[in-house]
């Protein structure tokens, strides 16, 4: 295959790709296939001679979308969505064409200077302080493991790096339980040790609760241990719990820590002034991330980490061997610098043409629905007989269940059977609850109560 038969299958996959979301609807959210199905109708090998395009694109239509959860489908209500917005799949492709590679300004100006100005795009639109700076990570958890690793150098004077952490003092980190799992990976990969992430108790709202965040350090400073720094959570990920950002800051400050916070769902809600309260004091954080793919509508991956001061970071991860030195360049920013892969992707590109395609208004205006509409279902879900909301909307998140752990779970496999929507589960407070996500780019006020629609379907009968 070359360029000019690229050309023609492009168009072709532009066709198809246009049918398939236009059909989305009419498909089950979550497809109906055991494991191995889809491996089983692979040859064992590659094939040694050259197959012909149109035989290789038969087969991608009749193996691959029919075994697909389709994420952009208008009734995906689970985990959190992952959005792409038409303009960014559009972005994706023109960068997938040039196809470059920005660790340095040098091998990308244009992916560079356009991610700088993204990051201070994001920050007036997020509210945040302008005098802040970031980047562009490929996940939240590559973010955060980041600035855990910026946290464990700052602490130790930079001997981490250089001299490994064997002979050093215990270090403690400090999370809540409603924290991501992506802590407890990063405090796994940094060395510093799972039984060493300290898990604050959480009080009004599922908050940390700041004066347990305070004995907690305390504590350990007693014990002997050197305490790294705090994680906080707005919107979590099981129920959409929210640290009191404000009051966890002052805690760490006056213990010297430095704090990030990980608002990888919530964080695109906050270009709405009216949701804000649920991060005030974040001026007051050193780093946050959150990811414009999940409700921004930036194709997956992009996740975003600010920071007020990146010094600390960079001093970090920054790695200069002769081959990367950029002769006469002093100058520029090499976002290798900041984050943990060397290669990156052109991410700033989908940002751009999202942000500029829908403006901050149209945004909003979706992010405003979702929320609206969650508040709405939550409301006929609990008029429902044997139903109960277990946590009521945190934005547009809210979990309920029906009657007992077994027969939640039991509704939760008949519903994603059923196909017309797709719900995932947590637990919360020892009990199974099942999740509402709310936030695709394309859902409709509809597609929402649909659940409603489902829920009465399934369980109508035994009421
Ligand atoms: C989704 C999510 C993550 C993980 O995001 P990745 O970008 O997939 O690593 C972390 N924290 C929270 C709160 C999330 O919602």
């Amino acid at each position: 295959m070359n360029h000019d038969e690229l050309n023609h299958w492009a168009k072709r996959a532009a066709d198809w790709a246009r049918e398939y979301h236009a059909g989305l609807r009419e498909r089950p959210v979550r497809p109906r296939v055991t494991p191995g199905a889809v491996a089983a109708q692979l040859p064992s090998a590659a094939p040694e001679q050259a197959e012909p395009m149109e035989r290789i694109f038969t087969d991608f239509e009749a193996i691959v979308p029919g075994a697909t959860t389709h994420w952009q489908h208008p009734r995906f209500f689970a985990y959190f969505p992952a959005n792409a917005s038409p303009a960014s799949m559009l972005a994706e492709q023109l960068a997938n064409a040039m196809a470059g590679q920005g660790m340095l300004w040098q091998t990308a100006p244009a992916a560079t200077e356009i991610e700088g100005v993204m990051i201070r795009w994001l920050l007036s639109a997020l509210g945040l302080p302008g005098t802040w700076t970031g980047t562009i990570h490929d996940s939240a958890t590559t973010a955060t493991l980041s600035a855990v690793l910026a946290m464990r150098e700052a602490a130790l004077d930079w001997q981490g790096n250089a001299a490994g952490l064997s002979g050093q003092r215990r270090l403690r980190l400090y999370a809540s339980a409603e924290t991501h799992s992506s802590v407890d990976k990063a405090v796994r990969i940094a060395g510093i040790g799972q039984e060493n992430l300290v898990k604050v108790a959480t009080g009004a709202g599922h908050g940390m609760d700041p004066q347990a965040l305070d004995a907690a350090i305390r504590s350990d400073i007693g014990a002997g241990f050197l305490p790294v720094g705090v994680v906080l959570c707005v919107g979590g990920t099981g129920i959409g719990a929210c640290d009191p950002v404000g009051a966890c800051v002052d805690v760490a400050k006056a213990h010297g820590l430095p704090v990030h916070v990980d608002a990888a769902w919530a964080g695109s809600a906050m270009i709405c002034p009216e949701f804000r309260s649920l991060w005030s004091g974040i001026e007051g954080a050193d780093s946050v991330v959150f990811n414009p793919h999940k409700w921004l509508g930036a194709q997956f991956d992009c996740a975003v980490q600010v920071l007020a001061d990146p010094a600390d970071q960079l001093r970090t991860l920054t790695m200069k061997p002769d081959y990367l030195k950029t002769l006469g360049q002093a100058q520029v920013t090499d976002y290798n610098d900041w984050t943990v892969p060397l290669g990156r992707r052109f991410r700033a590109l989908k940002l751009w043409f999202t942000l500029r395609a829908y403006g901050l208004e149209g945004l909003r205006e979706r992010i405003r629905n979702h929320v609206a509409w969650a508040r709405e279902l939550s409301e006929a879900v609990a008029a429902l007989p044997g139903f109960e909301i277990v946590t009521g909307p945190a934005l547009s998140l809210f979990t309920f269940r029906y009657r007992s752990d077994a027969e939640t779970e039991a509704l939760l496999r008949r519903i994603n059977d059923d196909g017309r929507v797709y719900l995932t589960q947590t637990r919360h407070a020892g009990r199974f609850v099942i999740r509402v996500s709310v936030g695709q780019f394309d859902c409709t006020r509809e597609d929402v109560m649909t659940v409603e629609e489902v829920l009465r379907d399934l369980v109508g009968g035994e009421a």
